[in-house]
């Protein structure tokens, strides 16, 4: 019988995390406060406590994963490498496919490998509060979590649309003991400016931000917490592809070609960059993030300095970016919806040592629900971009003979999406492209730098 699943014991749990910018072929371009210079540490501090801010500068290779967050870590991981056998019958296709199955943690996502660190390293810098912000609602779900492990209080700021159609990942918040308030709110300045400027403020990704940066700013007590983009988020979340690499090693095998999806890319580098210290070393192996055409960052972004959130409180990063005031449309089902990206992802994508493709929405779930009938298991809408050009890829193999072997991050389960699916299923979905005009017009809009 073919292995299915390849375990590791909890014994063979990574120990650290891998740091990608040991590796890079340039340093990465330092984050530039709106004068044009480099922000010092005194303003990251406001709003990061000192071993995140640490972490965040961190140019060694190989950083310890403290003990409790292992144990932590323990609930679910090493979470499994599973080969989908039958989704490669299915197509019949030489390729062979494997993905990582992240949708076995607690919230359902690869999410709490940061979160989990984030609150414990708060924690032991003495903060008592978080604040963060979440749109679909995996972070939210993921830090309430992981602030309930270390006894630490949350307010969430989630996107006002999510917040009316999940309410079932608020309750899941709730339940974890957060305190959940739909954005933009009347509690911050930000709020206010967009309330002002429109009642009826849908929220966005970027505006959740600013609420949550602003508040964590104006209190001693309390520090916010990002879910993506940022180095020490992608650190986290390596042990993924850390695990997968001793996974492949234990069955002799070794991708051709690594995918996931990407938002602000934690998942992505996650899987994705501890393969790519092996690619540094003369290994052949490509790395494709994978996004929607309706908010097409990497692919179609502009490679420039842009805010992180919507009012500009953070500072300036050299990334691919739609424009800080990128609203994604509103027909758009399946989450990746951030103006930006990871400036390290950014970076290794503009020196052409990772890759990206753009996939239209109405084909990424067809994708999830071949892979569900195959498989069994109902992925997140996220995870459905991967699948889709995993499956693509499979189908080229299929007329080439070639038997590439093909990964992805499963990087959740849909089990919350299931409104998504049904507007799918129901044949309400649309292809959306982010038009060229607008992609253009951001170009106006970007920060000027220096
Ligand atoms: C948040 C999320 C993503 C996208 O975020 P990244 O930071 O790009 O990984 C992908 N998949 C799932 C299931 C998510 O919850």
């Amino acid at each position: 019988m073919t292995a299915h699943k390849i375990l590791l014991e909890e014994s063979e749990m990574p120990t650290h995390w891998y740091n990608v910018v040991a590796d890079m072929p340039n340093p990465p371009a330092p984050p530039l406060g709106p004068d044009g210079k480099p922000v010092g540490p005194e303003q990251m501090l406001q709003i990061f406590s000192m071993p995140i801010l640490e972490q965040e500068m961190s140019a060694e290779r190989w950083i310890a994963i403290p003990e409790p967050v292992r144990e932590i870590y323990a609930l679910w991981r090493p979470s499994p490498l599973c080969r989908a056998t039958r989704l490669e019958q299915a197509l019949g296709t030489p390729a062979k496919i494997y993905y990582k199955n992240e949708a076995v943690s607690p919230a359902g996502s690869h999410k709490p490998n940061s979160a989990v660190a984030q609150a414990y390293y708060n924690k032991q810098a003495g903060i008592k509060r978080m604040t963060t912000e979440t749109g679909a609602g995996q972070w939210g779900s993921s830090l309430s979590f992981a602030a309930q492990m270390f006894g630490i209080e949350l307010r969430i700021y989630m996107v006002k649309v999510s917040y009316e159609q999940k309410p079932f990942r608020r309750s899941m918040m709730q339940t974890w003991g957060a305190e959940v308030l739909a954005s933009p709110t009347n509690l911050t300045q930000s709020g206010r400016n967009a309330l002002a400027r429109d009642p009826n403020n849908p929220g966005s990704l970027g505006l959740a931000i600013s609420e949550a940066v602003e508040e964590a700013a104006g209190r001693e007590d309390t520090k916010y917490g990002l879910g993506s983009v940022l180095n020490h988020v992608l650190l986290h979340q390596t042990v993924i592809g850390l695990e997968a690499k001793k996974q492949f090693e234990k069955i002799g095998v070794y991708p051709d070609m690594v995918f996931a999806p990407h938002g602000g890319g934690s998942n992505f580098a996650g899987v994705a960059f501890p393969f790519l210290a092996d690619k540094a070393a003369g290994k052949k192996v490509r790395l494709v993030a994978v996004e929607p055409t309706s908010c097409p960052t990497l692919t179609k972004g502009h490679y420039a300095y842009d805010y992180g959130d919507e009012s500009g409180y953070t500072p300036l990063s050299l990334m691919f970016t739609l424009g800080h005031d990128f609203m994604p449309p509103s027909i758009h089902a399946g989450g990746l919806r951030y103006h930006g990206a990871s400036p390290l992802v950014s970076q290794l994508l503009k020196e052409g040592v990772l890759e990206a493709v753009s996939v239209p929405q109405v084909a990424t779930f067809a994708a999830g629900v071949q892979f569900a009938r195959a498989e069994g298991i109902i992925p997140a809408p996220e995870s459905n971009h991967a699948i889709r050009a995993v499956i693509d890829e499979a189908l080229n193999c299929k007329k080439t003979g070639e038997p590439k072997v093909l990964f992805f991050n499963l990087s959740g389960h849909g089990h919350f999406d299931m409104a998504s699916y049904d507007r799918f299923l129901a044949g309400k979905l649309e292809d959306y492209d982010y038009p060229e005009e607008a992609i253009a017009a951001a170009l106006h809009n970007l920060p000027k730098v220096g």
